[in-house]
């Protein structure tokens, strides 16, 4: 394979304005509970993650990226960032991806998980050519990952408190380094909540990077309603800038994130737009319901 992974747009500033990426929301489940996180809802003017409109039949994917680029778009990245975890429930997201590289060997793909499950599936995602996957890491200790995870499935247990954040860390970090060993670039998110993880950010970062990290992207908390930590404060921009600055003399850091919605398409640079998308993915899928056997056609609300 050979694939100019070079444009990712997400990694590499100059290429926002002109390397399209498109996410495909095949992953529904997740294995954690993150304090912060709600994917009830669905409104087409936000834009955070775990927020899609529809799900993608994964048989879809590859005729929902044709729809793309039949319409000029400059797409040079497909991923898969939700709306629950990639390796929640492997196979959906493994058989896209599959799907794409088959018939696109050019493009770049890459995933963003918890990294609870990512381990085991290295392989399959070096054999693929996936080059870039975004691991979210909030903590290296457990104490605070108490604070943070509500739950963490593992191997069909269910673990809470200090026990399950160990679990996630462990796994967290035994993941990284297999994607490392694989030659993958590892974007690290962090997710600053005031109060329980912002003075930790540097330490996160530093073993981060000690671990082989490539970039490290600190993103302020999007408090959610009827969350757990709904009623945390916004952290002020000066204080992710002062955070950012602390952390960017050991590790390069990711200054245009756009918290993307789990089917955001287009360039990074513009306003999110889901309404083509939406119909767009419910395209695919009567596509894809028309060429293979029976998918499920879902939709989130
Ligand atoms: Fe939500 Fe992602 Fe956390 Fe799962 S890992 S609970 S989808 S933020
Ligand atoms: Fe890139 Fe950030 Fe959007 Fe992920 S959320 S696709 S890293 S800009």
């Amino acid at each position: 394979m050979n694939i100019d992974t070079s444009r990712h747009p997400c990694f590499n500033d100059e290429m926002r304005h002109f390397v399209a990426r498109v996410h495909l929301p095949v992953a529904s489940q997740c294995n954690i509970q993150c304090n912060y996180c709600s994917r009830k809802f669905d409104c087409v003017n936000e834009s955070r993650p775990g927020v899609t409109s529809a799900l993608l039949e994964p048989n879809a994917a590859a005729a929902y990226i044709e729809k793309y680029l039949a319409s000029n778009m400059p797409l040079g990245v497909a991923g898969i960032a939700g709306p629950g975890d990639p390796f929640a429930d492997p196979e959906p997201t493994l058989r896209s991806l599959r799907l794409v590289r088959e018939k696109y060997p050019q493009i770049i793909l890459c995933a963003a998980t918890n990294g609870l499950a990512l381990a085991p599936h290295v392989p399959v995602l070096q054999e693929l050519g996936v080059s870039h996957v975004t691991v979210t890491v909030n903590t290296v200790n457990p104490a605070i990952g108490a604070k943070i995870y509500s739950w963490v499935r593992f191997k069909k247990k269910v673990y809470r408190g200090e026990e399950g954040a160990s679990v996630l860390l462990e796994n967290q970090r035994a993941g990284i380094r297999e994607l490392k060993k694989a030659g993958i670039t590892v974007k690290i998110n962090s997710v600053v909540l005031p109060g329980i993880n912002d003075d930790h950010m540097e330490t996160v970062a530093r073993r981060m990077q000690e671990i082989g990290a490539d970039i490290f992207n600190c993103l302020p908390l999007y408090a959610n309603a009827d969350t757990p930590f709904a009623q945390l404060p916004q952290i002020p921009p000066q204080r992710i800038k002062k955070i950012k600055q602390t952390i960017e003399k050991f590790i390069p850091v990711m200054n245009h994130c756009a918290r993307c919605r789990a089917d955001a398409a287009g360039l990074i640079s513009e306003n999110p737009n889901n309404q083509n998308t939406n119909a767009l993915i419910l395209a695919a899928n009567v596509k894809a319901m028309h060429n293979h056997e029976k998918p499920g056609i879902a939709a989130v609300s």
